[in-house]
C-alpha cells in the first residue's frame, strides 16, 4: 500500500532545509503521497527511509523497459487518469505481427520498409518501436530462425508471441540479446513462463480472460519475484477493450491495486478485418491507455497519423516544446542574406525553417525565447514584444553576420514593427508574411 503524506513526514529528516523546492519536509511528504515530487529531491533521506519510502514514490504504474538499441523503450510508468493532471510519461509503443512462416524474403522485405517508416516532426524522429513475432506451427527452430533474423537485421525489438514452452525457450535463446518481450504467461502455463522470464531477466506479458483474472496470474508472478510485466485482460472486442482499459488504470490509479498497476498490450490486429479499422481501434487505445499496439501491418497511412497522435498525447501540456534561443543558419547564409526573426515555439520553428528551407534562399533566423508561444500568442502575452526583439536582434551577434541593415519579421507580429525600429536605430524592419507557406514566394522577390 502507499503510503500517506504523514506516514511519509515521519521518515523524512524534519529539517526543513528547503532544499527540495518547497518550505517544510511536510509539504515535501505531501507531494511525494500524491505523486507531484520525485524523492531524489531531497538529498538528505537516510537509505533506510528510502527503502521504506520506494513504494510511496513508486509510480502506481510499473514502468517496463522492453528492447535494446535505438528502438528501446519504458512503457507504464504512469501517474494520473488524465492528461491535463500532470502529464503521460511513456508513449504507448507500435508493434506489428509476423507469423513464424513467413519466408525469410518476404521477411527480410518487410522488414525494410518498415525501418523504413520514419518521421521527423518538431525535431524528433517518429517511429515504430516494435516487431510481435508469433508462432504459427509448433516449430521451435523456424521459429527461433526468425526471431534471430528480426533481432539481427533489423533495430526492431521483439514481442515473442508463443503457447509451448519449448517454442518460446527457442525464441529466447535466439533473443535475449534484444530483451523482448515473452507473450504470455497464462493460467495453464504462469510457472514455466514465470521461470523463462526470471531466468533470462526478461519482461514478461500475462493474459487472462478478464481484469479480474489478471489478479490472481500477476499476484502469483510477483510471489516468483517478476517485477516487469506486461498485462493483457484478453479483451478483443472494441467496447470491452475500452472498458478493461479503464478499468485497470483507475483500479492501479485509484484504489492503489497493485495486482494490475501494470503496463498493458493490446491486439487491434486481433480485433478488425483490415487495417483501416485496425488503426481506429489503436487510436482509441493510444489515448485510453494502450502500454503496446500490435497491428496486422505497417502501412505509411496507417502509421502516420498514429505516431502523430501519440506525439501529441505524450507531450507534457504545461511545457511546450522548444528550440534554443540562437541564430540558425539555414541554405548557407552569408553577409548579404536575409535576416528573418520568429519565436521559439518549436512547431513555429519547424514550419518556417522547412520553408526557407524549401525556398532555396539562404538566410539567417534568429529564434528568440517565448517561453515556447507561438508568434501570435507570444506577442499577446507579451512575450514578443517589439523593444524585447529589438534588445535581442542586437545581443544576438546577426549584426557581426551581416552587412545590411534589414530585419524581417512574423506578419502576425506586424503591431511590434515600430518598437522593434525604436530600439534598432537605422534598421529597416519589414513585415514578413503571415503565413509560414507564403515565405519562400517572399523571399525570392528580396
Ligand atoms: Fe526536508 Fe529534505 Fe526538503 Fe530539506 S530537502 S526540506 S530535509 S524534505
Amino acid at each position: 500500500m502507499a503510503l500517506t503524506g504523514i506516514q511519509i513526514f515521519k521518515l523524512l529528516p524534519k529539517t526543513n532545509c528547503k532544499e527540495c523546492g518547497v518550505p517544510t519536509c511536510l509539504a515535501f511528504a505531501m507531494n511525494l503521497a500524491s505523486g507531484k515530487a520525485e524523492l531524489d529531491a531531497c538529498p538528505y533521506v537516510s537509505d533506510e527511509a528510502k527503502e521504506q519510502l520506494a513504494e510511496a514514490s513508486a509510480p502506481p504504474i510499473r514502468p517496463v523497459k522492453i528492447g535494446a538499441g535505438v528502438r528501446a523503450f519504458t512503457t507504464g510508468g504512469e501517474t494520473v487518469q488524465y492528461r491535463h493532471e500532470k502529464t503521460f510519461y511513456n508513449k504507448t509503443a507500435l508493434g506489428a505481427l509476423v507469423p513464424s512462416d513467413m519466408a525469410d524474403a518476404d521477411l527480410a522485405a518487410k522488414l525494410k520498409v518498415w525501418n523504413a517508416f520514419q518521421f521527423e516532426r518538431v525535431g524528433l524522429n517518429l517511429r515504430p518501436e516494435l516487431v510481435a513475432l508469433k508462432d504459427v506451427n509448433g516449430d521451435a527452430a523456424a521459429f527461433a530462425a526468425k526471431a534471430k533474423l528480426i533481432a539481427e537485421s533489423s533495430e526492431f525489438n521483439l514481442v515473442l508471441m508463443a503457447e509451448d514452452l519449448a517454442v518460446m525457450q527457442a525464441g529466447v535463446e535466439a533473443a535475449a540479446f534484444k530483451r523482448p518481450l515473452i507473450y504470455a504467461a497464462t493460467e495453464a502455463n504462469a510457472d514455466d513462463f514465470g521461470a523463462l522470464a526470471k531466468d533470462n531477466d526478461l519482461p514478461l506479458a500475462v493474459k487472462a480472460d478478464s481484469v479480474e483474472g489478471l489478479v490472481a496470474l500477476t499476484d502469483k508472478l510477483t510471489g516468483m519475484g517478476l517485477k516487469d510485466l506486461v498485462i493483457d485482460p484478453g479483451s478483443r472486442e472494441i467496447k470491452q477493450a475500452l472498458s478493461d482499459q479503464l478499468a485497470i488504470r483507475r483500479a492501479a490509479l485509484k484504489d492503489g491495486n497493485r495486482a494490475v498497476g501494470f503496463p498493458t498490450i493490446t491486439f487491434p490486429c486481433e480485433m478488425a478485418a483490415n487495417l483501416d479499422m485496425e488503426t481506429l481501434i489503436a487510436s482509441m487505445l493510444i489515448a485510453k491507455y494502450g502500454g503496446i499496439v500490435i497491428l496486422s501491418d505497417f502501412a505509411g497511412e496507417s502509421l502516420f497519423p498514429l505516431l502523430l497522435e501519440r506525439l501529441n498525447i505524450y507531450t507534457d501540456p504545461q511545457r511546450p516544446m522548444t528550440v534554443t534561443e540562437g541564430i540558425y543558419e539555414i541554405n548557407n547564409p552569408d553577409e548579404n542574406s536575409p535576416v528573418l526573426v520568429t519565436t521559439n515555439f518549436a512547431l513555429t520553428y519547424f514550419i518556417v525553417s522547412g520553408e526557407i528551407e524549401g525556398s532555396r534562399v539562404p538566410s539567417y533566423l534568429p529564434i528568440k525565447d517565448s517561453e515556447g508561444l507561438s508568434v501570435m500568442t507570444a506577442w499577446a502575452a507579451g512575450k514578443f514584444a517589439g523593444d524585447d526583439v529589438g534588445i535581442f536582434v542586437k545581443k544576438s551577434g546577426i549584426m557581426d553576420k551581416v552587412k545590411h541593415t534589414e530585419l524581417i519579421i512574423p506578419g502576425y507580429a506586424a503591431a511590434i514593427a515600430g518598437d522593434v525600429e525604436e530600439e534598432l536605430p537605422g534598421w529597416t524592419i519589414t513585415v514578413g508574411p503571415r503565413e509560414a507557406a507564403h515565405i519562400p514566394g517572399f523571399l525570392k522577390t528580396k
